[in-house]
């Protein structure tokens, strides 16, 4: 697990996001994985996973565990950098630049909001397609994503299917920024709200999924609490 907090990406978030606008600009492809405890802790008995935490990708901190975590490894890590920052950062860039998307990912009611939210607030943002994530065969939308060659490629199905459905095709990608945003959608599309800012001030954000949704506490306990545990040790 050490070597993975190795890896992290060190720098702030914007040093980061003008990473990310030089690769667009300069058509370079980039595999972004958000790594929080969850992803860490799954791929302690995910052989599929752990090969792609093995592979040269590029790996940001998201969640505060994480971050703290890769301090006491001797890794200083700047800040957090989320998934829905990042997604939020692109969809910008993208609309000043005339990039073209492409959205996997989500519940049909919720990736079309979002789509709507897109055409009306990005409107110079070419979308090249977009599914929910709820479609029978994932690989034949993955296929659609390769011959389409997006700018930018967001995946919304959760960790690790995520980065796994990714891993399988990003080799086959000429261009493009591909990442795994999580509930990312269902918060960019207006279905779901994003924590207050006082809670993500003080790096709460995970306190406040909790209480909005208390079926989370079981994943909380396998994913962060264990993983707290396990760096103290
Ligand atoms: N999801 C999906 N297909 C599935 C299972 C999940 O598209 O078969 C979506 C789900 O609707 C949600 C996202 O994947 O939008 C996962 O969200 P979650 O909040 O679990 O992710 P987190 O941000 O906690 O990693």
């Amino acid at each position: 697990m050490k070597e993975y907090l190795k890896k992290l990406y060190t720098k702030d978030k914007n040093t980061y996001f003008k990473l990310l606008s030089n690769d667009l600009k300069n058509n370079h492809k980039r595999f972004i994985i958000t790594v929080n405890p969850e992803t860490l802790m799954l791929s302690e008995n995910d052989k599929e996973l752990k090969k792609i935490l093995d592979g040269n990708y590029s790996f940001v901190p998201d969640g505060i565990a994480v971050v703290k975590a890769a301090r006491k490894v001797g890794t200083n890590v700047a800040e957090r950098i989320t998934g829905i920052d990042i997604a939020e950062y692109l969809l910008k860039l993208a609309n000043e630049n005339k990039y073209s998307i492409y959205l996997f990912g989500a519940k049909a009611e919720v990736i079309e909001k979002l789509v709507n939210r897109i055409k009306v607030e990005y409107p110079n943002i070419n979308i090249l397609g977009y599914s929910n994530g709820y479609v029978k065969d994932r690989d034949k939308i993955m296929k659609d994503i390769i011959k389409k060659t997006p700018d930018i490629c967001m995946v919304a199905l959760g960790i690790p299917y995520q980065e796994k459905i990714i891993a399988k095709y990003f080799d086959k990608a000429s261009k493009g920024i591909y990442i795994g945003v999580g509930g990312s959608f269902d918060v960019m599309s207006g279905t779901k709200k994003r924590a207050p800012k006082l809670f993500i001030k003080l790096n709460l954000e995970w306190l406040y999924r909790i209480i909005i949704e208390p079926s989370r506490l079981k994943r909380f306990w396998n994913s962060n609490v264990k993983f707290m545990f396990k760096i103290k040790r």
